[in-house]
């Protein structure tokens, strides 16, 4: 069985990976771009829900393969849930970095003492056939002042997890998956897709 991961991001497909292969799916996993899409789908939804649609479906429509998405962002409670689907142009440009986009950030909360946050993650699956499944999951944390750490990618050196000491990009890989919002959704994801499976059989 063959899933494209709709992504061009490097940091999510190592992890979507890592999840699924804990997941026990025995399947080949590929990259977007390495399934031959050599494109980005504009995010025009207003949800995490339909951007991870949108994505996905732009993938399995053009491979013809089943095909995941995740669409994910930070939800800021000072700041109305913001950057939220935002989160990857928080700058105004895709292409600037992840350390502009989390200095800008800090910048935005200098002033706030209630810096709570949650990352968010929605998973879509669709299948050639045009079916989908949907998973969510949620990490909670704090917005810290300044940032630590060298793992992970996006805005994981300003966030702690809710329960730990270090900031998510001084968790470990598995550490991360354990708790994140991308392992929670991915995980959900698997358990649903295993079932689906077994009612095609
Ligand atoms: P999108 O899902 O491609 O729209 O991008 C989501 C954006 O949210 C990423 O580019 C990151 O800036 C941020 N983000 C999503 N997940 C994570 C994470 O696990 N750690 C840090 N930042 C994340």
């Amino acid at each position: 069985m063959k899933i494209i991961l709709a992504s061009n991001n490097s940091g999510k497909i190592a992890e979507m990976r890592s999840i699924f292969a804990d997941m026990g799916i025995d399947a080949d996993l590929l990259g977007q771009r390495e399934a031959g899409c050599d494109f980005e789908v504009e995010e025009t939804g207003e949800t995490f829900e339909q951007n991870a649609y949108l994505k996905a479906k732009a993938v399995a429509e053009y491979t013809g393969e089943i095909a995941v998405a995740d669409d994910s962002g930070l939800c800021v409670d000072a700041l109305g849930g913001a950057p939220g689907v935002h989160s990857a142009r928080y700058t105004g440009s895709h292409d600037d970095s992840d350390e502009a986009r989390y200095r800008l950030l800090l910048k935005n909360l200098q002033n706030e003492t209630e810096r709570g946050a949650a990352f968010v993650s929605a998973v879509c699956c669709v299948m050639p056939s045009g079916e989908a499944i949907y998973t969510r999951g949620e990490c909670r944390g704090t917005i810290l002042r300044a940032p630590r750490g060298g793992n992970g990618f996006g805005y994981d050196p300003v966030f702690q997890p809710e329960g730990f000491e270090r900031t998510m990009a001084e968790l470990e890989s598995d550490e991360k998956n354990a708790i994140s919002h991308r392992g929670r959704a991915v995980r959900a994801f698997a358990v649903k897709f295993k079932e689906y499976l077994q009612q095609k059989d």
